[in-house]
């Protein structure tokens, strides 16, 4: 998978991503609000309810009372008797009993007199002992007017029964007797019964020693209540029947968890309490959470069908987006070549020209300009290339930053190349209203049927490579505007596969040797050095022996170069070193350094690892750099790798100074020694005044800020005595000698030293 396809995955990716996180969080947030709610409810309708259950209770409490205080008054017609005062025996108070038992409220079952020492007897003739029961005692002992008791089995008709007891009173104050009525459990739960407050909590009375005197569940009635659950173990009627008051959780008989509101009966010993059941408590609660939940989920459902719904809309956008560039409008690229490639399929068999088109140096437009100019070129081009396309039936699209493509069905090569003409013009003329130095380049390749280099079955692909291939072979000429893909440039592509494909074995094989071209002093036509320059003799008979300038564009498009350079530098080191065990003559050597390198110390401790192997004086070295685009961190690497050089006492040159876009300020900026000029300087028309003046500026220049100068490619005797006459220090070229293999140069040196 290309680079491209990966980051176009990477970044749909992180879109669906966003969004997905998105929908996360607001789902997050909506769960937590929702939380927080049924959290408020939840505490609400709790608080509301203990509320409640508490004022219940407290109602419960106070018929309790009034109830035990009805019976108390109406057992007081019994005990304010003054008959039955007066009378002096027992016997005689049982008589009247049973002569007035008809007397007695519905509810009390028997009617019973005790005196002080507990001896009592019954309405229904039963004489027993109740000196022992606490309300007895109660009366009796504590001083209290009256007291209840129970559940108890009743000693005079063996039922369960609760005792309501008051005291009997002589006239003069003093207690006479105890006279009680029992109630039956059965009754008093009738009465109860009736109480029932709103059909709410379940109301109990606990009697004496925990057990219930009064219960919603006939079955505990005159027992008390244990818990068969040990966590609530504790929280029977025993214990409630002690604390008498507040609100306890526990468990009921049925297993359900309950909460018991509790509060004493006023002036008993007993509690009267209501349970509530924590289900129904809730049950409003649960409820209202379910319609929460409902109602989350329904919203997260939503938001996740949205979520979808935009990350298909997104989708689409970027389906648009990868259709058409949204600057121009036009087709990109890979839109493009699926149309030209249909196109290729349906007119199989018609003649096509396919073309490439981009514009010199764009991206010193974009530094120097701006953008927004940078923009208005592309759009100005996109424009008239697209109305052009239309008028004549092609296609077009654009790629990577300033590349243009267009296809169309041709007649001949000559009418295509004569529309062409015509196309660049107009192209030229539409932007010149920018008036900016912008300067397109169209690389052009066939399809033709009838031609056998042009026939072969080629893929879009195939061809944009050609177009592109042949717009590279334009390179700065500023007069060339466009070339067409040739057999040469086919042939030439396969050289350069080929290069590929031997450079590693060439140079375990030792395939690449090194040439001197020496370096000659204007004054006195002495040698003062010599530069290393490469050479491969290939084994491979397609390739044979090469010049640098067939191989090094190569290595420096797949960064061999950087390994090459080393072996380079080797070799120089070695041969230097064999010259002095020799006893021969020595002269400085310049060794090339390529672009490439990129970390200055990374570069400067390798070549000085390297060198120190060979004992050689550092001064016997000097290093070519090439100058490069001005621009600051390019300027910083010269600055560092030169003082690093220096520090280990090499000489450094500027190799082609004047061919690229140097500045006079890198110049300042970067300490070399030496100056080589670009050999084109003596290319152009030497005869002309101003180019004499130029390179007297030239080595002036340099004279002025203390460098050597030097000439490359001096080839005649006029070259080389105008340089003489401007005092130029140096030349190198072909006038003197060409590049000399090892043995030569030796020869050479002992003859010019
Ligand atoms: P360069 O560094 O500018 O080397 C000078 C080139 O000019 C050499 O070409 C040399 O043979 C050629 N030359 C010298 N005098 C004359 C002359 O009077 N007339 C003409 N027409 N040419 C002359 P060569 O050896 O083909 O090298 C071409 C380029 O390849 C070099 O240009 C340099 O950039 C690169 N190169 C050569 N050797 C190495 C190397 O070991 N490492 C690196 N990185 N690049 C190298
Ligand atoms: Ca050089
Ligand atoms: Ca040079």
């Amino acid at each position: 998978m290309d680079k491209h396809k990966i980051l176009h995955l990477t970044h749909k990716m992180a879109k669906y991503v966003c969004f997905f996180v998105s929908g996360i969080i607001v789902t997050t947030f909506l769960i937590c609000v929702a939380i927080k709610c049924l959290r408020l409810i939840k505490a609400n309708s709790e608080k509301s309810s203990k509320q409640a259950s508490e004022m219940l209770v407290h109602e419960y409490e106070l018929i309790s009372k009034y109830l035990f205080e009805g019976a108390c008054s109406e057992l007081k017609q019994f005990s304010r008797n003054r008959t039955l005062l007066s009378l002096k025996t027992k016997q005689e108070k049982q008589k009247w009993f049973v002569d007035h038992i008809a007397d007695r409220p519905d509810f009390f079952h028997n009617i019973i007199y005790s005196d002080l020492n507990g001896d009592a007897i019954a309405a229904n003739n039963v004489e027993f002992n109740i000196a022992d029961r606490t309300y007895f005692k109660q009366i009796v002992y504590e001083g209290r007017k009256d007291a209840i008791g129970g559940p108890v089995d009743s000693r005079a008709t063996g039922e369960k029964v609760v005792v309501v007891a008051q005291g009997m009173y002589n006239l003069d104050g003093t207690l006479n007797g105890v006279v009680c009525a029992t109630v039956k459990l059965s009754t008093l739960v009738g009465l109860t019964e009736k109480l029932q407050i709103k059909n709410e909590g379940r109301f109990f009375i606990i009697g004496d020693e925990g057990k219930f005197v009064c219960h919603y569940d006939e079955n505990y009635l005159g027992k008390d209540y244990q818990p068969n659950n040990s966590k609530y173990a504790d929280f029977g009627s025993v214990f409630f029947s002690r604390v008498r008051r507040g609100v306890f959780n526990t468990i009921s008989s049925e297993g359900r968890e309950i909460s018991v509101y509790l509060e004493p009966i006023e002036r008993t010993d007993w509690t009267c309490g209501i349970t509530v059941d924590k289900q129904n408590l809730l049950h409003t609660y649960t409820q209202l959470r379910h319609g929460v939940v409902s109602v989350i989920f329904v919203t997260i459902i939503l938001i996740l069908f949205l979520t979808g719904i935009s990350a298909i809309f997104v989708n689409r956008t970027n389906l648009w987006e990868s259709y058409f560039d949204p600057l121009t409008n036009l087709w990109t690229r890979p839109k493009f070549e699926k149309e030209a490639q249909l196109m290729l399929e349906k007119f199989n068999g018609s003649r096509f020209a396919v073309m490439e088109i981009d514009f010199r140096g764009f991206k010193f437009i974009n530094q120097s300009f701006g953008n927004k100019d940078a923009d208005k070129v592309l759009t100005i081009c996109a424009d008239t290339l697209l109305a052009r396309c239309k008028r004549t039936g092609a296609i077009c699209g654009r790629g990577y930053a300033d590349h243009f493509y267009a296809m169309g069905k041709i007649e001949t090569v000559m009418d295509f190349m004569t529309d062409l003409e015509d196309a660049v013009n107009e192209m030229e003329n539409e932007l010149a209203v920018l008036d900016l130095p912008v300067y397109p380049k169209y690389g052009i390749t066939f399809v033709l049927p009838e031609k056998q280099f042009y026939n072969d079955q080629k893929t879009i692909r195939d061809l944009i490579g050609e177009a592109s291939y042949a717009k590279g072979t334009i390179k700065e000429n500023l007069l060339l505007r466009y070339a067409v893909f040739s057999r040469a440039m086919e042939e030439a592509i396969e050289r350069e596969q080929r290069i590929e494909r031997h450079m590693e074995k060439a140079l375990d094989r030792g395939e690449f040797y090194v040439m001197y071209q020496p370096k000659i002093g204007l004054h006195d036509d002495r040698i003062k050095g010599a530069e290393a320059l490469v050479r491969w003799n290939s084994s491979n008979p397609k390739l044979g022996n090469l010049s640098p300038g067939d191989f090094v564009p190569v290595f420096e498009r797949n960064g061999f170069i950087v390994k090459l350079d080393f072996e380079v530098y080797e070799m120089v080191f070695k041969f230097l070193r064999a010259q002095i065990d020799a006893g021969n003559p020595v002269v400085p050597i310049s060794v090339n350094m390529s672009r490439n390198h990129s970390n200055p110390d990374r570069f400067v401790k390798e070549f000085v690892r390297r060198f120190s192997k060979y004992d050689i004086p550092p001064e016997l070295i000097e290093i070519e750099i090439l100058e490069r685009a001005a621009t600051e961190g390019d300027s910083y690497n010269l600055i560092r790798v030169t003082e690093k050089l220096h520090q280990h006492g090499f000489t450094v040159a500027m190799d082609d100074f004047g061919s690229g876009q140097s500045s006079l300020n890198m110049l300042n900026e970067v300490p070399i020694d030496v100056l080589k000029f670009d050999q084109n300087f003596l290319r152009r028309d030497e005869s002309k005044q101003s180019h004499q003046k130029m390179i007297t500026t030239l080595i002036d220049l340099g004279k002025q800020l203390n460098k050597r100068t030097l000439f490359e490619g001096v080839e005649t005797v006029e070259q080389r005595d105008m340089l003489k006459n401007l005092d130029c220090d140096q030349v190198q070229g072909y006038f003197y000698s060409k590049p000399l293999f090892e043995k030569d140069f030796v020869d050479f040196v002992k003859g010019h030293i």
